[in-house]
């Protein structure tokens, strides 16, 4: 019931229209109109993106359309990860999300309209017309168009029994046709290139560029921030804004993202959708960040925050060359990020990926205590939150732990038995902390009279399991007096 008063509601141009109007006052409105036929492409969340900030630096709004007329390829998964990831992104609409299809009514409208003010005419030719134009017209070399052949005839000639399709009135002048794109500057198209293309079709749903304008227009849009493939339908799209006598909103094609190697974005490339990369360990300030440099410039700023980013973005900034995917910049910006997380906010990040691979690990409150204490010194040596979480992993598995062949090696006889000793001494340090620890092991060291190193590089192998760590008074910290004693008591065999 409530669905059918919406999209009552939304098939009512005039209902949108008034609304955005009144807040309007050339007031910035942009859109995201992304179709939902699969993940949100790193490419639409760039897209996303740069509508969003053009919006918020001008003040203006940003707004997200589902544009979900292809039935057979849209579907409600795909709706959810669109929202989802322009969630994560911080690029949610201003607004609830519209959506196309309930509005297909409202086209069809317009496209009679258009009838009626005779900017667009029914045509009642049949699907074996149609073949027969295009084979001619391939055979004479011709690019295969519509000829035109009910434009001006007579209603009265129509067919008993057909539906016809609406065509629009393509202007036949010879002249040509300029769109000043913000983007990609002046761009010219000679009439003769635009034809009498449908907006109705026979069985009565409108075609899809009738309903972005349509659309476009009851939202307010001032600004058509999108993909340059989708350049060549701006000037069949002016036409139909041209037709209804409606304002032209400006258009602002930009490049699109091309992989490392100049050609398509493959996935190798980085053609992911945006929760690929969440999976892949990075954060959504990294994203974003990338995702803007890609295409955009401000002076040799690298790193740019959210706010930076609102103050400063604009279209003339936005490079026409096809931007270029490159993992490496990214894995930078996000190791940039991840140390400048706070350990709380870090702890979030890395917290639903800390378990993973290790089935048999509860993470109690001990454990995430340890890796909370020891998530300053792990991030300084990691670029994402999947490596943050696998190295956190030697401090959350149960005992005894595993020992690589090396760390193994570096436990000889000596070793245990001078470990075996620290152990025994650790029961009376009082207090547990990085800095008292390397205190007690240096004096250890002295009083035992040997090198830091043949202490330590045994300890980090029997505390870690390995041979690379943060500094093991550190590690010694975070484990915990009791862990870290267990752990011990595991290498040496002695139950201190
Ligand atoms: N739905 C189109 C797409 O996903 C975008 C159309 C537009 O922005 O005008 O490519």
């Amino acid at each position: 019931m409530l669905n059918r008063a919406l999209d009552q509601l939304l098939n009512d141009g005039f209902w949108l229209r008034p609304h955005y109007q009144a807040c309007e006052k050339m007031t910035v409105v942009t859109r995201f109109a992304p179709s939902p036929t699969g993940f949100l492409h790193i490419g639409s969340a760039r897209t996303a993106l740069f509508n969003w900030l053009f919006a918020r630096h001008h003040g203006g709004r940003y707004l997200l359309r589902i544009e979900d007329t292809d039935r057979k390829r849209s579907t409600p998964e795909a709706v959810q990860a669109i929202l989802d990831g322009l969630d994560w992104l911080g690029l949610s609409g201003d607004e609830a999300a519209i959506f196309q299809f309930p509005r297909r009514d409202r086209h069809a409208n317009v496209a009679r309209q258009m009838v009626e003010a005779g900017t667009a005419y029914y045509c009642y030719a049949s699907q074996d017309e149609l073949t027969a134009m295009r084979e001619k017209a391939k055979s004479e070399g011709r690019s295969p168009r519509y000829d035109g052949r009910w434009r001006d005839r007579d209603p009265a000639d129509a067919p008993p029994g057909v539906s016809p399709a609406i065509r629009l009135k393509a202007p036949q002048d010879g002249g040509e046709m300029v769109i000043d794109d913000l983007v990609q500057g002046r761009v010219v198209i000679a009439h003769e290139q635009l034809d009498d293309m449908i907006l109705l079709r026979a069985d009565g749903t409108p075609t899809y560029m009738l309903s972005v304008v349509v659309d476009d227009f009851d939202m307010g849009i001032t600004h058509v921030i999108r993909g340059d493939d989708h350049l060549n339908n701006a000037f069949r799209q002016s036409l139909v804004f041209q037709a209804m006598g409606w304002p032209l909103p400006k258009f602002a094609h930009i490049p699109l993202i091309h992989g490392a190697d100049g050609g398509k974005l493959s996935k190798r490339h980085g053609a992911l959708g945006v929760d690929a990369y969440r999976d892949l360990g990075y954060l959504a300030d990294a994203v974003n960040n990338y995702l803007l440099r890609l295409g955009w410039s401000h002076g040799d700023d690298e790193i740019i925050s959210r706010s930076d980013a609102v103050s400063w973005f604009d279209l003339d900034a936005v490079g026409r060359a096809a931007a270029q995917f490159d993992f490496a910049k990214l894995d930078h910006l996000n190791g940039h990020y991840l140390r400048q997380l706070p350990a709380d906010a870090l702890l979030a990040e890395v917290r639903p990926l800390l378990a993973k691979g290790l089935p048999d690990v509860v993470l109690d409150s001990d454990r995430l205590g340890r890796v909370e204490a020891l998530l300053p010194e792990l991030s300084q040596r990691v670029t994402k939150i999947t490596e943050l979480a696998e190295s956190a992993h030697f401090l959350i598995i149960d005992r005894p732990i595993p020992m690589t062949e090396k760390a193994q090696k570096l436990l000889t006889v000596d070793a245990r038995a001078l470990l075996g000793n620290l152990t025994a001494e650790l029961a009376t340090l009082s207090t547990w902390n990085a800095t008292s620890l390397q205190d007690h092991v240096k004096g250890f060291a002295l009083a035992q009279d040997v090198k830091l190193g043949s202490i330590a590089q045994p300890l980090r192998a029997a505390l870690t399991g390995g041979q690379a760590s943060p500094g093991i008074f550190e590690v010694m910290a975070a484990l915990g007096h009791a862990e870290t004693r267990a752990r011990l008591n595991d290498i040496c065999g002695t139950a201190h």
